[in-house]
């Protein structure tokens, strides 16, 4: 079923002590946020602590990246098993961070999106186009590539029990926002390209729109059709405006 979801994305940023203070602060506020799921993705380390603050609040936390292999010799990886162990009920899959920067394709992607659910976790699988790409009009193609190989991975039965998260690149940690105008034309094509495949599954796929999301213009942005809530990154970092994100969602 289309769930209203922020996930908030904290990347390599954290402490013990800083962390604390956010998981806290969020526990203490998940009252006024029912009507919409929220959860945190953290660093690998701090699962256990976002465990302990926020087993009990409501607020669901995850990973940022998973090992599509499930044990053996992979210096520093990380298998969706020893995930599942902290409670998570999400991890972020090819995030354009780990797309461009730790090469990962569009095979791999998948596999890791299998790999997670098969742990009974929900992928939220990240989909999006650089610059380069909108202004050369290939938005459209880059997005189905990526939705196709994940589908081929993990079957339309895999997606209904994913998140879709669009991502353009170009606004992840830029300031630059897509309008809601500009986002919900690709979550509408996302969604009736779906939809095309299995009315069912396009109907209920939850599909977050990430990039430069803040309090400002959230609002406007998850108003729109195709749009149920975000993937929120720098703005995740910031208790107040996190939380007014996550409000911002309540339909
Ligand atoms: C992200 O990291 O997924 C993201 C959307 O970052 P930001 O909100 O900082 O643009």
């Amino acid at each position: 079923m289309r769930q209203r979801l922020v996930a908030g994305n904290w990347k390599m940023f954290g402490s013990s002590a800083r962390n604390q203070l956010l998981l806290e602060g969020l526990a203490t506020q998940a009252d006024s946020l029912r009507g919409v799921s929220c959860a945190v993705c953290v660093p690998f380390p701090y699962l256990p602590q976002a465990r302990t603050v926020l087993s009990d609040s409501g607020i669901a936390w995850g990973a940022q990246n998973a090992s599509q292999w499930p044990e053996g010799a992979y210096t520093g990886e990380v298998s969706v098993s020893m995930i599942a162990e902290f409670g998570c009920r999400y991890v972020i899959v090819g995030h354009s961070e780990r797309r461009a920067m730790f090469h990962e394709d569009d095979q791999l992607v998948a596999a890791k999106a299998k790999a997670v659910l098969e742990q009974g976790m929900t992928p939220v699988v990240c989909v999006g186009e650089s610059l380069q790409e909108r202004e050369a009009g290939i938005t459209q193609d880059v997005v189905s590539r990526q939705l196709d190989a994940v589908i081929a991975g993990i079957g339309m039965d895999g997606l209904d029990k994913s998140v879709l998260a669009y991502e353009p690149v170009w606004a992840i940690g830029t300031g630059k926002t897509a309008t809601p105008d500009e986002a919900q034309a690709v979550h509408g094509f996302l969604r009736s390209t779906v939809s095309a495949r299995d009315a069912d599954v396009g109907g209920r796929l939850t599909m977050l729109y990430g990039g430069s999301v803040k309090a400002a213009n959230a609002h406007a942005l998850f108003g729109m059709d195709d749009i149920d809530g975000g993937l929120i990154g720098g703005a995740s970092l910031k208790l107040d405006e996190f939380i007014a994100i996550c409000k911002a969602a309540i339909a």
